[in-house]
């Protein structure tokens, strides 16, 4: 991701610091003015409703485990070692031969995985460098939800304990087969029951949630809740997120206009499904304040609002269900949840030092790089001349000159190598701080990942919880550090 320059910081006249620290800000990919915005919308899990990401992975890595062996796969998977802290997000399933991958945003596999093994670099390049990667196609599956993380966990786990005990497998299968039984985990209440039992344990309740949406409001501002949880899970998520928070607001529900679960995004977006209303099962077009619908579809709840467009900002926690797909089927806006944000900024932070070093190493590596092409280009001009005067007094005068552009490209290279070495040092140090399996969720390397690509590309804002946003005026002019172009780099003109 681009560079951010350093904003200024000041007092404002409230005492606060502006602006807020890195871990509670709002960042922007583009422009947007909170005081245009009049109708503000929210997705519920991972979104309002912060789970525990590895208690959750175990949960649902147990119930997914327990219906692979159902459906016959060896029951010694149940004891079998699995990691929860294996897969982040944005990585890409090939179902074909069985391997987890990372990319920058060109599609270029950085990381590949086979179990928990890392491929090597040929390997790598023989499986996926020769030819174009398509990742739409029914071979490759993306890895987008923090929902999703544990079907990941389940399969490199499977797929390194049988092997490693002999067996072989049909990896499309075996993904097939873990999505399902993941799915069904979902629908049998395998899951979500258990999470509905002991809502502390599984999820991280956001003291400040109240007071973000009760601030929307107090500026005049229309707030929404659209999810695809079912009706009963999420009254019961919202209730213990929300209920015994301010007065003003005796139940959940009196914080938002319209409430509308199993929506069914994507579809959402762009169908035209009447809403239901939960306790009548009635079809209606129209909502009502204080009632709970199922379905729908965005046409008629920009009716209900009275806004659409850019005037809604819609804040999700998935790329493509939530943010993609509010971006490309309407215009509104978008902000994104990404938990993992604490953890990046938190790296960047604490290793500041090494990201500074690992910068000028680059710099110092282009300007020995061009040195070294300026002295083979030299060396080869006078090679030319050494051919063509075979004897004569100017050959010794070229034959030093050659020994010289010689001596100076094996310093050149010398330096080249020490400078490499020292790079990649730090970057596997930077890389291990960010993941032990695959570096930061945002980086590949030195490119963009291609989930890094697509939080530029579709959300406006991101940040690491929803109620980051209170941090701001509900009039914020959030602007994007990218009115600057590469060359406006920040030295003196001239320089
Ligand atoms: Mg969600």
């Amino acid at each position: 991701m681009q560079e951010r320059f350093p904003a200024p910081e000041f007092d404002s006249p409230t005492g606060s610091v502006f602006p807020p620290p890195a871990g509670r800000r709002v960042y922007c990919n583009r422009n947007l003015r909170l005081d245009q915005v009049k109708a503000v919308g929210f997705d519920m899990d991972y979104t309002l409703a912060i789970y525990r990401q590895a208690e959750m992975d175990r949960l649902s890595i147990e119930a997914t485990v327990r219906k692979l062996v159902d459906r016959g796969y060896p029951e010694e998977l149940l004891s079998m070692q699995y990691r929860t802290d294996f897969p982040i997000r944005g990585l890409l399933i090939d179902r074909k031969l069985g391997n987890v991958l990372k990319m920058d945003r060109y599609r270029y596999v950085k990381t590949a995985y086979h179990g928990f093994r890392r491929l090597t670099r040929e390997e790598r390049r023989r499986a996926y460098h020769t030819r174009r990667l398509r990742p739409g196609t029914g071979r490759y599956h993306w890895v987008d939800t923090l929902y999703s993380l544990s079907e990941v966990a389940v399969y490199a786990a499977v797929i390194e304990h049988l092997e490693t005990h002999g067996g072989t497998l049909d990896y499309g299968q075996l993904f097939s087969d873990v999505r399902e039984c993941a799915d069904l985990s979902h629908q049998d209440g395998s899951i979500l029951d258990v999470v509905l039992e002991d809502l502390p344990r599984y999820v991280d309740r956001d003291p400040d949630l109240g007071q973000l949406l009760h601030k929307l409001r107090s500026a005049g501002k229309r707030v929404f809740l659209v999810t695809n949880s079912g009706p009963e899970y999420t009254d019961a998520m919202m209730s213990y997120l929300l209920d015994d928070g301010l007065d003003e607001y005796p139940s959940w529900k009196n914080y938002f206009d319209y409430v509308c679960s199993a929506s069914q995004k994507p579809g959402f977006f762009t169908g035209k499904d009447p809403f239901v209303e939960v306790e009548s099962q009635e079809e209606t077009r129209d909502l009502s304040r204080g009632r709970m619908y199922t379905g729908g579809n965005i046409g008629d709840l920009q009716r209900a609002l009275g806004f659409a467009g850019d005037e809604v900002l819609y804040v999700g926690d998935h790329i493509y269900g939530d943010v993609l797909r509010a971006k490309k089927e309407s215009t509104w806006r978008t902000a994104m949840i990404i938990q993992e944000m604490d953890d990046e900024l938190r790296v960047l932070r604490e290793y500041s030092p090494s990201f500074a070093r690992a910068h000028s190493l680059e710099q110092m590596r282009d300007a020995v790089q061009d040195e070294l092409r300026e002295h083979q280009a030299r060396l080869k001009k006078v090679e030319r001349k050494l051919n063509d005067h075979e004897s004569g007094p100017e050959r010794a005068t070229w034959d030093a000159k050659r020994v010289r552009h010689r001596r100076s490209i094996d310093r050149l290279r010398a330096q080249l190598k020490d400078l490499d070495a020292e790079r990649a040092g730090l970057h596997e140090v930077l890389d291990d701080a960010s993941h032990p399996f695959w570096g930061s969720v945002f980086k590949a390397g030195n490119e963009v990942s291609s989930f890094g690509n697509q939080v530029e590309q579709y959300a406006c804002l991101y940040t690491s919880r929803a109620t980051n946003l209170t941090q701001y005026s509900p009039m914020h002019y959030f602007q994007s550090p990218r009115h600057r172009m590469p060359h406006e780099g920040g030295s003196a003109p001239g320089t």
